[in-house]
């Protein structure tokens, strides 16, 4: 007889998608998520499409939902390690990564800043730094705080092994989970910016990535919301957005990351909000904004201080603290030069499981994206399947938990 619950690896959009719908008709779900808290890329996001609202706004529903249901079980700091049996059946060890404090609501913001020192925050994407002691989201799910060991002093950690709360000593553990079928949500991550050298990412100051950005938008950021130049806090004038910045390229990713278009025209934007005199180039070669985002792209693009360019962008290099732009203009075929304050490369999707060493009976094609497993209990969801937005995510991921649901139930 099949085992009727459902594993849902990752924590995300999508993830939360599946895992509410299997539950809410009644399968005992597992969540595993590898960070730790839910909430995946939307959480760093400023806004998100279709409404441009907030993450909070629906993570926190969706948040709400989950701990408001028993059937659905969340581990994070969690990741899947093996995966065996078959459809109806499996059996998933997953490894638990030690937080290093135990359950509970605590509130450790005062021991936090006592903490001497900064290190770069995962969560900011390098655009910002936390503390040994940290909750990078302001509504993390679960409200957990996290103890980095490492990036304690040892005074530091001598005081912090005699709060009750603090567990220095918590080890790694693995734990079996037996399921009868499985919806991988494991989502994206973005492209390698340092892969792209023309394009200064990682060397010239000021070039940043389309998520990065998002962090320096994000009232909860690094920046409390306000879009500045990173080297010296200015407010930037003039901005230049680089499309298919490692997307649409043999030598990156060879396939279209779907949102990168519709991301730097809603940051066009943000940028307009804040700066009403700045003047924004966007360097394309389509752009790319399906089915009802067209109207999105005509409104943005009413704004005349919003300028798309078709050219493409053949070198990044320093000016000063500015950023000067080399592109070959393709309607003039002109190469020309331009100056900015801060240039934004839109880089793209890559499957979060690419170049990741694989569970036995999980398959990928080429890119990465996930094709299922070996057998029908194996379900991909979202951005594992392919680039997609938050909205089509959510409807993937429904589409798995309903293949995730008839594989237990007809067995
Ligand atoms: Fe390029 Fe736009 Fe496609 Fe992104 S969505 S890869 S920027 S065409």
């Amino acid at each position: 007889m099949a085992n009727t619950s459902i594993l849902v690896v990752g924590g995300g959009f999508s993830g939360l998608t599946a895992a509410l719908e299997a539950a809410e008709v009644g399968h005992e779900v597992f969540i595993v998520e590898k960070s730790p808290f839910l909430g995946g890329r939307v959480a760093q996001l400023n806004k998100y499409f279709p409404k441009l609202c907030p993450p909070s706004c629906g993570l926190e529903i969706q948040f709400q939902r989950v701990k408001s249901n028993p059937l659905v079980k969340v581990f994070t700091l969690a990741e899947v390690v093996s995966v065996s049996g078959k459809a109806g059946n499996y059996e998933v060890t997953i490894k638990l990564t030690p937080r290093h404090v135990k359950p509970g609501n605590y509130d450790f913001s005062e021991e936090a800043r006592a903490l001497s020192k900064d290190v770069p925050s995962e969560f900011e994407l390098g655009m910002g730094t936390r503390k040994a002691l940290h909750l990078d989201m302001p509504f993390a799910y679960p409200a957990r705080w996290t103890l980095d060991k490492g990036a304690l002093t040892e005074a530091e950690a001598k005081k912090l092994a005699e709060n009750p709360v603090v567990d220095l000593d918590e080890k790694e553990k693995t734990i079996t989970l037996s399921v009868g079928a499985i919806v991988y949500a494991t989502g994206w991550k973005p492209y390698d910016v340092t892969k792209l050298s023309n394009l200064g990412a990682g060397m010239v100051p000021n070039v940043v990535s389309n998520m990065q950005f998002e962090r320096l938008s994000a009232p909860c950021g690094p920046t409390n919301g306000k879009i500045v130049r990173p080297t010296d806090g200015a407010a930037p004038k003039r901005i230049a957005f680089v499309q298919c910045a490692g997307s649409r390229d043999e030598n990156h990713l060879n396939y279209c990351s779907y949102i990168c278009c519709m991301a730097s025209l809603k940051q066009a934007a943000y940028i307009r909000e804040q700066y009403p005199e700045a003047s924004v180039v966007i360097y394309y070669i389509d752009l790319r904004t399906p089915g009802r985002y067209d109207t999105f792209k005509d409104r943005i693009l009413a704004d005349p201080k919003i300028k798309p360019v078709k050219g493409k962008v053949a070198k990044i290099e320093a000016s000063g603290q500015n950023v000067k732009v080399t592109v070959e203009d393709a309607v003039t075929g002109i190469k020309g030069e331009d100056v900015f304050d801060l240039v934004v490369l839109a880089t793209g999707m890559q499957p979060s499981l690419s170049g990741e060493r694989l569970p036995a009976g999980i398959q990928v094609d080429a890119d990465g994206f996930l094709v299922g497993g070996e057998d029908k209990g194996i379900f991909a969801a979202g951005c594992a399947k392919l680039p997609l937005d938050v909205m089509k995510s959510a409807q993937s991921a429904t589409g798995a938990a309903l293949q995730a649901i008839q594989t237990v139930k007809g067995r």
